[in-house]
């Protein structure tokens, strides 16, 4: 590497730690094409994971209790037009049963997630105030776009975080990708979800058809202007029954690169190591935790329908053992050379 391609790199490095990320420094660092040249903002990434984490990761189980969806996202496996797949709600018995079975196994928030299915609502709402009730769980939900009268409600019944990715802050992108749908109106929702009092955490995915680099730029600029406590990030991977069937998994390096630059501007959010990470390469998550992830999500969903929510191809874990995934984790995160803590993982992001 040419010692002006070094300094430029640390230039972009102290400018982006100082508070002053760009969509310039960005892109380039971004741009940037092997890990050699990455390496030091890597370095700086694991510096500060180090410095607000140790080498604790926090456990958050999830349960994927609906697949019926309202929305047509091109990318996504469980959208409205895939007739195939056969559609599930689980009862409120099998939730609790679920969110038990996790804290039993050491995670001590439970994140539900579904398609957009507000004809739930009222049932999430009561299985939410049950599980605070009996199991006293940090409770984070991830059912997407609603009005605030019907955020607040969750908020009442016992919720205490809520997830929900941008997924592309290009607005061209994003209409693309979801036809129905409507960026400031997504924008929006994240920043009622804050106001309310919710941890908010969204995120992306990297290597969406399309997608350019100065978009992911633009991304990590609104992440640090929402000022989330957690961002997932994700690499885009096609489904064999959507219209995206035939374009390109993104790669390991790209989604890593994203992470370390969140970690660069948000340094005391939470960043999970995502199934989707694992799904690309098998160590893709322990990967993810050596270089500044510090969370870990592990499928506590029934198996019997796990292969019902595949949001894309060959996701891992579907035909796992009932329970392996708690085991696995735990060597995941000694893999990275990190341990688990018995922890809700409230923010340090205030
Ligand atoms: N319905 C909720 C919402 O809108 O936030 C949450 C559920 S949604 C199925 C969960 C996430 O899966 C999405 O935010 C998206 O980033 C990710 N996802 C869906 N399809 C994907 C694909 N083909 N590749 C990678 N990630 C995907």
């Amino acid at each position: 590497m040419k010692n002006k391609t070094k300094e430029c790199i640390k230039e972009c490095i102290t400018e982006i730690t100082a508070g002053k990320p760009s969509v310039e420094n960005l892109t380039y660092l971004l741009s940037l094409p092997t890990r050699e040249d990455f390496k030091p903002v890597f370095d700086e990434s694991v510096r500060l994971c180090k410095k607000h984490f140790g080498n604790r990761v926090f456990v958050r189980g999830i349960i994927e209790f609906s697949n019926y969806c309202r929305k047509g996202c091109l990318y996504c496996g469980i959208n409205r037009a895939n007739k195939k797949t056969p559609r599930y709600r689980l009862t409120p018995e099998e939730m609790l049963d679920s969110a038990a079975f996790m804290k039993k196994n050491g995670a001590l928030t439970v994140v539900l997630q579904s398609g957009e299915d507000p004809g739930y609502d009222k049932t999430l709402i009561e299985i939410v105030r049950r599980i605070k009730k009996e199991l006293n769980m940090a409770i984070t939900l991830s059912v997407g776009e609603r009005e605030p009268s019907v955020y607040r409600e969750f908020l009442k019944a016992g919720a205490d975080r809520y997830l929900m990715r941008i997924e592309t802050t290009d607005p061209a992108l994003f209409k693309k990708l979801h036809p129905d749908d409507d960026l400031q109106y997504r924008k929006k929702c994240l920043y009622n979800l804050g106001k309310l009092g919710f941890e908010v955490g969204t995120g992306i995915m990297v290597g969406l058809p399309e997608q350019r680099l100065e978009s992911i730029a633009n991304d990590l600029l609104f992440f640090k202007e929402l000022n989330p406590a957690m961002v997932g990030i994700g690499p885009f991977l096609a489904h064999e029954d959507t219209v995206l069937k035939d374009f390109k998994n993104s790669d390991i390096f790209p989604t890593l690169k994203v992470l370390a630059l969140i970690r660069l501007i948000l340094p005391k959010s939470n960043l999970p190591a995502t199934t989707a990470m694992g799904t690309i390469t098998p160590d893709g998550r322990q990967q993810a935790l050596k270089i500044g992830a510090n969370v870990i999500m592990p499928n506590f969903t029934p198996s019997k329908y796990r292969e019902s929510y595949k949001l894309y191809d060959n996701k891992i874990c579907i035909s796992e053992e009932y329970g392996k995934c708690a085991a696995c984790t735990a060597g995941i995160a000694m893999a990275a050379g990190k341990r688990i803590v018995r922890s809700k993982g409230y923010s340090k992001n205030k």
